[in-house]
Parts: C-alpha cells; sequence; structure tokens
C-alpha cells in the first residue's frame, strides 16, 4: 500500500442522512413547532386529548389493521426481529443444542412466536451432523450436511417481529383495547403526532421517515343500536362532519392556502362486495385498453384502479359504474346526513367518487384534503371511517373515524404561500469590554433572559467594532454596551442598531424600556 493510499484511507468517512429521511433545520423548525401548537389548540376546543405512542409495535399489529395486502405493509414497513437478549450470540455447532433447548424454552414461554416445526428440522439435522462428525461419513456430504444445518438454522424464528409504525390508527385502537377505553365516557376523542415510516420511493413531499398529525374518534358500538339505526346512523354522521370541521378549521387558522376537500362514501361490508364486483365485471370488458397495473388490480383489488393518474385510462375510467349508485340504503342514509351535516357546519366540499383510499379498514366516509404548491403530492389529509377495526384486533364491537395530516406536505406548503416565519434574530447583544463588566454582563443577561428576551453574551471580550459586527450578524435589535465607565456609573449603554441611536438607561429604566419596546414591536 503506498503512503498516498494510507492516507486516504485515515480520513473518516463522513455520514450522510439515509435517503429518505432529513434533518429540519432552524429557523424552519419554529414553523413545525407554530403548526403543532396550532394543531393542539384547536384540537382542545373540539376535546380532544393527546396520546403518545410508541414508535414500534408488533409486525402483526399492522398487517392486521392496514392489510397484508397492502403496499404499505407487503413493501414498505421497516421490520426487524428483536430476540430475547439471552439468545442474542451466535452459537457455534458445539454449543447448538444448549441454545435450542433455551429457543424451545422461549416458545413455551410465550416469548418468542412458536415455530415448532422449524425448530424440529434444525434439531434433527443438528443430530444428523453430529452423527457424521462423529462417524465415517465422507468431507463432502459432512459440507453439505453442515451447510443444511446453516440454512434452517437461518430461517429459524428467533425473536418477535416487530416494525416501525408506517401509520398511526393501528396503535390508537391498540391502546384504546389495552387501556379498556371502552370503559371511559364515549366517544373517546385522541391525537397524536409523530414520524412514521415507510419505504416508498423519495421525491419532494414523500420521504421515508414523514411526520403526521393524527386524530381519532372511537366509540363503542351500542347494544341496542340495532333498535333505532336511523339514530345510529344521524350520530355517526354528525361525528364524521365535526371531525372534518376540525381539521377545516384547524387549515383555517394556519392560513392553508387553496385547500380542496373531497368526500366519498366506499359503502360498508353489505354493499362494497357487491360493487367491487360490478366494478370487476366492468373492468374485465375494457381490460385489454388498460395499462398492467390496472390489469393486475382487476383480480387483486379492482377498487385501486379508480386511483390510477394513467392519462390513458382516464377516459375509460370515466364510463365505470359509481359506488354512489350501489350503496346499501343505511351505507345512502349515512352518507346523505354527512354531507347535510357539512353544510350545516359552512364545511364546502366536493364529491370524488373515485376517493376510495389505499388502506384496508375504511368503510363509509372516506375523505382527502389537497392544498396549493405542492406538484403531484399534493394530498395533506386523508381520512375515514373504521367501524369494526378495534373488533378486528381483539376489542370490542366500537366505531371509528379519523385522519392523518402529512405535516411535511403542511409545512411545504405553507412554506410555498409565504407563511414560514423569518429568523428569529436575538434581542440583546451584549459588548462587554473587561473583566468588571464581565460580572456585571453575566448579571444582566441572566437578568434579561428572565424577562424573556434572546440574549448573545460573547464569552470572551471582543473589540468593540468585531462586537458590533458580530451583534448584526445575528440580527440583534440591541446592542447593550457594558464597560468600566458604565459598571461605575450605574449607567448602561444601549445601542439600536437599526438607526444607530444610542441612550444611557440605569438597570431597571432598562428592561423598563426593552419591555415596553418589545410590546409595541409585537
Ligand atoms: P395515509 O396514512 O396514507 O392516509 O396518508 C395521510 C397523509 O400522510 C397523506 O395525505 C400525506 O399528506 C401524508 N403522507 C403519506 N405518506 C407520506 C410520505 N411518504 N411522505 C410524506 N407524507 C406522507
Amino acid at each position: 500500500m503506498s503512503e498516498g493510499t494510507a492516507k486516504k484511507e485515515e480520513k473518516p468517512r463522513k455520514f450522510q442522512a439515509i435517503r429518505g429521511t432529513r434533518d429540519l433545520l432552524p429557523p424552519e423548525t419554529a414553523l413545525w413547532n407554530r403548526v403543532e401548537q396550532a394543531a393542539h389548540e384547536a384540537f382542545a376546543t373540539f376535546g380532544f386529548g393527546e396520546i403518545r405512542l410508541p414508535i414500534f409495535e408488533p409486525t402483526d399489529l399492522f398487517v392486521r389493521a392496514v392489510g397484508g395486502e397492502t403496499d404499505i405493509v407487503s413493501k414498505e414497513m421497516y421490520t426487524f426481529v428483536e430476540r430475547p437478549e439471552e439468545l442474542e450470540l451466535l452459537p457455534s455447532i458445539s454449543d447448538l443444542d444448549v441454545f435450542l433447548q433455551k429457543v424451545r424454552q422461549f416458545y413455551k414461554s410465550g416469548e418468542i412466536p412458536p415455530d415448532n416445526l422449524a425448530l424440529e428440522l434444525v434439531e434433527n439435522q443438528l443430530k444428523k451432523v453430529n452423527d457424521s462428525l462423529a462417524g465415517i461419513s465422507n468431507r463432502e456430504s459432512r459440507d453439505r450436511d453442515i451447510y443444511e444445518l446453516i440454512m434452517l438454522f437461518g430461517a429459524l424464528r428467533l425473536g418477535n417481529d416487530i416494525s416501525l409504525r408506517p401509520e398511526a390508527t393501528a396503535s390508537v385502537c391498540r391502546a384504546y383495547i389495552e387501556h379498556g377505553m371502552q370503559q371511559l365516557p364515549q366517544p373517546v376523542k385522541l391525537y397524536c403526532m409523530g414520524p412514521m415510516f415507510r419505504r416508498e420511493r423519495p421525491q419532494k413531499g414523500r420521504y421515508r421517515q414523514f411526520y403526521q398529525i393524527d386524530a381519532e374518534v372511537l366509540e363503542a358500538t351500542r347494544l341496542d343500536a340495532a333498535k333505532d339505526t336511523s339514530k345510529e346512523l344521524a350520530n355517526d354522521a354528525a361525528v364524521d362532519a365535526e371531525v372534518i370541521e376540525m381539521v377545516m378549521t384547524f387549515f383555517d387558522r394556519l392560513e392553508l392556502q387553496g385547500v380542496q376537500l373531497e368526500i366519498n362514501s366506499i359503502g360498508c361490508r353489505e354493499c362494497r362486495p357487491k360493487y367491487v364486483e360490478l366494478l370487476r365485471a366492468a373492468l374485465l370488458k375494457v381490460k385489454d385498453k388498460l395499462g398492467p397495473d390496472s390489469q393486475r388490480r382487476i383480480e387483486t383489488n379492482p377498487l385501486r384502479v379508480l386511483d390510477s393518474k394513467l392519462e390513458s385510462e382516464q377516459p375509460i375510467i370515466a364510463t365505470l359504474p359509481h359506488i354512489a349508485d350501489h350503496l346499501c340504503e343505511a351505507c345512502a342514509k349515512h352518507y346523505s346526513a354527512v354531507k347535510r351535516q357539512l353544510e350545516m357546519r359552512g364545511v364546502i366540499y366536493r364529491e370524488n367518487w373515485r376517493l376510495v383510499r389505499g388502506l384496508d379498514y375504511y368503510m363509509r366516509t372516506t375523505f382527502e384534503i389537497t392544498a396549493k404548491g405542492l406538484g403531484s403530492q399534493n394530498a395533506v389529509c386523508g381520512g375515514g371511517r373504521y367501524d369494526g377495526l378495534v373488533e378486528l384486533l381483539g376489542g370490542p364491537p366500537t366505531k371509528g373515524i379519523g385522519f392523518a395530516i402529512g405535516e411535511d406536505r403542511l409545512i411545504l406548503s405553507l412554506q410555498e404561500s409565504g407563511k414560514a416565519p423569518a429568523q428569529q434574530g436575538r434581542d440583546v447583544y451584549i459588548a462587554w469590554m473587561g473583566e468588571r463588566a464581565h460580572a456585571t454582563a453575566i448579571r444582566a443577561a441572566k437578568d434579561l433572559r428572565k424577562a424573556g428576551f434572546s440574549v448573545e453574551l460573547p464569552p470572551v471580550e471582543q473589540k468593540f467594532g468585531k462586537a458590533l459586527g458580530q451583534a448584526d450578524k445575528l440580527g440583534a435589535k440591541y446592542a447593550l454596551i457594558l464597560g468600566d465607565n458604565e459598571v461605575s456609573e450605574g449607567l448602561w449603554t444601549l445601542k439600536t442598531l437599526a438607526d444607530g441611536s444610542q441612550a444611557k438607561y440605569t438597570e431597571p429604566d432598562l428592561l423598563d424600556h426593552l419591555r415596553k419596546s418589545k410590546r409595541v414591536s409585537s
């Protein structure tokens, strides 16, 4: 190796954020905080309480809730295996029998979901390997046996399957069940915010770690509900409309531009399967004119064909039957009640019969909200009703409706329309000179910060010119000048950097003056 290459190798690797993830930096983070604060405030006025959830959950929770066939679960989740600590080390062949005994114990105690068949295969293969190691078998067959043992061992389940959450509704439902929230006054209104993870192809407005603000209303299904279905339908429609009203109010507060709400009903377990069959039959008739993705979806999920953005498919899709014409009586009643309720609340909507959404759990109401300045990824919020999901996850019969706002896109849209806050400059830069002044400067900084001012206190003495230059760079409003004279006179000099004017104040007067001028400017 030449000296040159050795030097090159010494250079430490430069790390970068992983593709699809990113750092959020100031001053942009100030906008994130403002948006989140507005959500806390707006949602509280509708009686929602915050829930904070784990970032990872058992993979099965998402398989069951979101659906094993969906893109999210089938190819986009970040999944890993968490082994019990005692199984961390990779065993050598000579320790393998002890290791396998431990695995069997974990199966028994339920710490690892049992896969007895796979374990038996490994145990049998180990016996074979041990026999051949002790016996006279030729080297080639011994190697083959060992190779097979390694393969079988590699396939053994040694821990729990865990996934980073790709969405929040499943976790909210899990928490509702786990904490017996059906005992609380119904409905239970919860919201949360935080990162979600999906291995999608990154582009503007689409990330692998992205942030959602999520709200859910869960309500135990009344046992006597069947007695008065029309009252139940009216109840649900009002809840749906209020949830939509809440998110629209929130966007309104943020002055989000170009907000468009689209709604649809995708029916229920009764009527949707019949519509799906009708749709499939209609699609089969025009199969040749569709692209390969849509052709495949005729079999797997015909509703998703309606989602297609392919230009050439648009005229064909326009001729397909609309679900609104095929809703059962209850769904039709519910849908018209939702529309009436939205009108009563002054919420402007557009019906979009093609709005089906990608998650399995939705029924009846679905909605999506788009905003300005986002290009092709312009959906800032999606939501819908999901009665029955809690039950599917082992809980009591429960109704649900919720939405997820894509916070990254919301922020992007606000920035595009010039709603981003400017970099916040300091209020006061303390230009101190001399040891005596240093002590006074430290005390002044403490008092000013206590009073809520943002203060920059240089750690070492600076020449006057440099101090003012720094103050300017940091966007400070004032420079507080503290030198020996100021300290002995008890009169401090305050320089207003915008116009260069200067005045002297006693310590209490200075605080008073700054307070007053802050009130005027805010
Ligand atoms: P969903 O959970 O798929 O219904 O999505 C709800 C909202 O989350 C969407 O309308 C988007 O605003 C946002 N969203 C979903 N996936 C991503 C992503 N990969 N990157 C950024 N935002 C996303």
